[in-house]
């Protein structure tokens, strides 16, 4: 048995929340004296009939959406399932081609593997550094085989919300079908599936504050679907099986209070998250926040600790009594950068070393206070014990691994007219650098470079940067110039960037000597 702590600080609502009392207090009396089957003709059927249909009148509340458009299920990945395969199926004639983006849920994305062994082709989109889609690229992608467009609201893991408005009118334009999976966004976000142009929107029980187990599927009346579980015609045979009515209830109560509720929710979890966020950036240093800035769900946390492993961060904040994830819940059992972060152009070792933290409604400003107390303590001691040199698991910047992975300008100017030479053979490092020049400005560059990484890196930047500049400009860069520009070196790699400085005030001498001569001559 794990020794509790004193506190227990539970900042993981995206993974799952508590059932609310109220909703509890809904589902009770389904349990034992209202336990008819709501397809029975007889009394107890019809009273669990009407509790089921009451309940879908909450959840069409929550989305704008009619009664008759809501279809339960049993969660949200089977209303992720049934959107992808039942349009695919319903659609296969009309085209195999569907739309989505590198970061949806799993729930998305292995339906999508699995239809592509189907033989359907899938377009995954990608996103830019903070998590958005570009419609622009939405509607490039679109074929007139195109069925589908899948694109989720909010994403779990660093809350970055799509702008699924416009894509909801792209796809409606073009006569394709659109998906949108609201699990995370649902009683956090408005959401209006008219607003929207949504064909259907997947929805689930235990993410607002309902039952595990329980979700529901919004269908616009109208878009045909082909039913992946067979059986005796519930749900208007779109999704067969004896309904729950427990969790039906429980999750129609769930849905009421969570629309009733949203607009103070949000306030609040946007509060507590806005004054962790400010106060970790104050006190930690080198720590990233991953996410949309502003386009984010109001309670989501996602940031990375460079140096600090993220198993190792979730264990030593769950032995204060803090309960917080690194990326899904579905994947963390798993030791795999996120997807998510991946998408995001995050180095693997910075998607490993990142925590989510999500708040619910039953947190309160101490629980800031609490993480603020601990987490600085824990991220440095696990940076004293790593062997990560630093974010990328290089002990260089993304630029430096940038330049070094696809030098620019490489090479030699046959025609230079002015050619340096820097470094020392001896030590390892030597650079050639060619310089083009008219009317005292730079116009080309070009190098070669015998040398570490950091070298490599700062002779690549160094003829990027000199394009362009006067002779005497390019004259007086300056060592720490170069190291800035390159997002930093380590005190021990300084001296590649002054060879590429050496190099360039050698190229403009021989320039100038040359000049002089031919001046002279
Ligand atoms: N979609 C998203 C965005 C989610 O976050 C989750 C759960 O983590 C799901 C779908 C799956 O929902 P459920 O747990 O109800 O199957």
């Amino acid at each position: 048995m794990v020794e509790s702590p004193m506190e227990s600080i539970y900042l993981d609502h995206n993974a799952t929340t508590p059932v609310r009392t109220e909703v509890f207090e809904a589902m009770e009396p389904f349990f034992r004296d209202r336990f008819g089957n709501a397809s029975s003709i007889h009394r107890f059927g019809q009273d669990a009939r009407s509790a089921v249909e009451e309940a879908r009148a909450q959840v069409a509340g929550l989305v704008n959406g009619r009664p008759g458009e809501v279809y339960f299920t049993s969660g949200g990945t089977e209303s992720d399932n049934l959107a992808l395969k039942g349009i695919a199926y319903a659609r296969r004639e009309r085209g195999r081609h569907i739309i989505t983006t590198k970061i949806e849920h799993s729930a998305v994305l292995n339906s999508c593997a699995f239809l592509e062994r189907e033989g359907y082709e899938v377009t995954y989109l990608p996103v830019d550094e903070y998590g958005r889609v570009d419609p622009g690229q939405v509607a490039d992608a679109l074929t007139n085989r195109t069925i589908l467009i899948s694109i989720m609201h909010a994403n779990n893991e660093i809350g970055t919300v799509q702008p699924v408005d416009e894509i909801g009118k792209i796809a409606r334009d073009r006569g394709v079908c659109f998906h949108t999976d609201a699990v995370q966004s649902a009683g956090k976000l408005p959401i209006d599936v008219k607003a929207f142009h949504v064909d259907l929107l997947s929805l689930s029980g235990h993410k607002i504050y309902g039952p595990k187990g329980v979700g529901a599927i919004y269908i616009r009346k109208g878009v045909e679907i082909e039913p992946i579980a067979h059986g005796g015609h519930h749900e208007n045979d779109v999704r067969s099986g004896t309904e729950n009515t427990v969790g039906i209830v429980g999750l129609g109560k769930a849905a009421e209070l969570a629309a009733s509720e949203r607009e103070h929710e949000y306030r609040h979890l946007a509060e507590m998250r806005d004054a962790l966020e400010g106060r970790i950036l104050d006190k930690i240093e080198g720590v990233r926040v991953n996410g949309h800035p502003e386009w984010r769900l109001p309670g989501t946390l996602n940031m990375s600790f460079p140096g600090a492993e993220g198993e190792s961060l979730i264990m030593s904040l769950d032995l204060e009594g803090i309960a917080v994830s690194t990326g899904s819940a579905c994947s963390s059992g798993a030791i795999e950068p996120s997807h998510v972060l991946l998408a995001l152009g995050s180095a693997p070792r910075t998607a490993l070393g990142s925590v989510r933290f999500s708040f619910g409604r039953d947190n309160i400003m101490q629980d800031v206070d609490y993480v603020l107390n601990r987490l600085p303590g824990i991220v440095s001691r696990l940076r004293e014990l790593s062997s990560l040199p630093d974010e990328a698991g290089y002990m260089y910047s993304s630029t430096v691994m940038d330049h070094f992975r696809s030098p620019r300008n490489v090479g030699d100017l046959p025609n230079a007219d002015g050619v340096g030479n820097a470094g020392n053979p001896i030590s390892g490092n030597t650079i050639a650098l060619y310089l083009k020049i008219a009317e005292g400005t730079v116009t080309d560059a070009r190098f070669r470079t015998f040398g570490c990484a950091a070298s490599i890196a700062a002779s690549s930047m160094v003829t990027e940067w000199v394009i362009g500049r006067t002779i005497e400009e390019a004259a007086s860069i300056e060592n720490d110039t170069i190291a800035v520009v390159l997002g930093g070196l380590p005190p021990t790699k300084m001296h590649c960037s002054a060879m590429a400085a050496d190099g360039v005030r050698a190229a403009i001498e021989d320039y100038r000597t040359r000049k002089g001569v031919n001046t002279k001559a």
